[in-house]
């Protein structure tokens, strides 16, 4: 399991995360909700290795995820899709899905099978294999940027903020895929601000307000009454 305690993260002076503590059980999809500048990409660049934490501890199935070594942590089983996809526009789809594989060390064979597997889950995909990616839709990009996390065949999958500028409709199918993978064995960690649309596929979450975590538990506490 994914068990953060009492991470805190600063920049210089400002404290971005205060003691934060959650879970994520395997096969669960948990969802951290929270407004912009709440820290929900703070707490995914730490889990990521990518950025250094002032205190506390992050563990997936007792190893630490605090080293500073982004490598390590994909090789250990945990991926992130950051925000705003971060695809290379100007490569084809099947170049950004293969970076993905190579980047995490995929022998042939996997690379091969992971490309399967994306496209299988991402249909819509198979035919823009050779188009450059920043030819696609904003939700064809997000399925390119889940797709090449999936690349590296994780057991835990940050994902951050994947319906950002997406219509409802793609949202949904971006949701859909998300619980597919789930479905598929791989436990997800899910940043979002809108609530509604990330707890319609969540078992559980968390609230983050300014670093803090002030609300948890199942999908509809976390809706509220109002
Ligand atoms: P979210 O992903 O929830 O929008 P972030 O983790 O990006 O929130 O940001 C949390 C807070 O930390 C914000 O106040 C933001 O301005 C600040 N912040 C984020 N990255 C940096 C950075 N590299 N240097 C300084 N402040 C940062
Ligand atoms: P890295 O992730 O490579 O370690 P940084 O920590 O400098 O690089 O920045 C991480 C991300 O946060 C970048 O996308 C950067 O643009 C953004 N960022 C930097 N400073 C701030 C800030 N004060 N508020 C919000 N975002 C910030």
């Amino acid at each position: 399991m994914l068990e953060v305690r009492d991470l805190s993260v600063k920049y210089g002076n400002f404290t971005a995360l205060h003691a934060v503590s959650l879970s994520v059980q395997p096969g669960e999809i948990v969802v951290l909700l929270g407004a912009n500048g709440a820290g929900k990409s703070t707490l995914f660049r730490t889990l990521s290795g990518l950025q250094r934490p002032a205190g506390g501890t992050a563990t997936w199935k007792g190893t630490a995820l605090t080293g500073g070594k982004p490598e390590f942590n994909v090789s250990h089983g945990v991926a992130q899709c950051p925000e705003g996809r971060l695809l290379f526009p100007e490569l084809s789809v099947e170049k950004n899905l293969r970076l993905g594989a190579y980047v995490h060390r995929q022998d042939r064979a996997g690379t091969e099978r992971g490309l399967e597997q994306v496209y299988a889950l991402f249909p819509d995909l198979i035919a823009k294999r050779v188009a450059p990616a920043g030819s696609l839709s904003g939700g064809q990009q997000q399925m390119v940027a889940i797709g090449r996390a999936l690349m590296a065949r994780p057991q835990l999958l940050l994902l951050d903020e994947p319906s950002l500028g997406l219509a409802p409709l793609v949202v949904e199918q971006v949701l859909a895929a998300v619980r597919e993978i789930n479905a598929q064995g791989v436990s997800v960690l899910l940043a979002e601000q809108n609530a509604f649309a990330a707890l319609s596929i969540a078992h559980r979450g968390y609230v983050l307000e300014s670093g803090h975590i002030t609300l948890q538990g199942p999908s509809p506490a976390l809706l509220g009454d109002d």
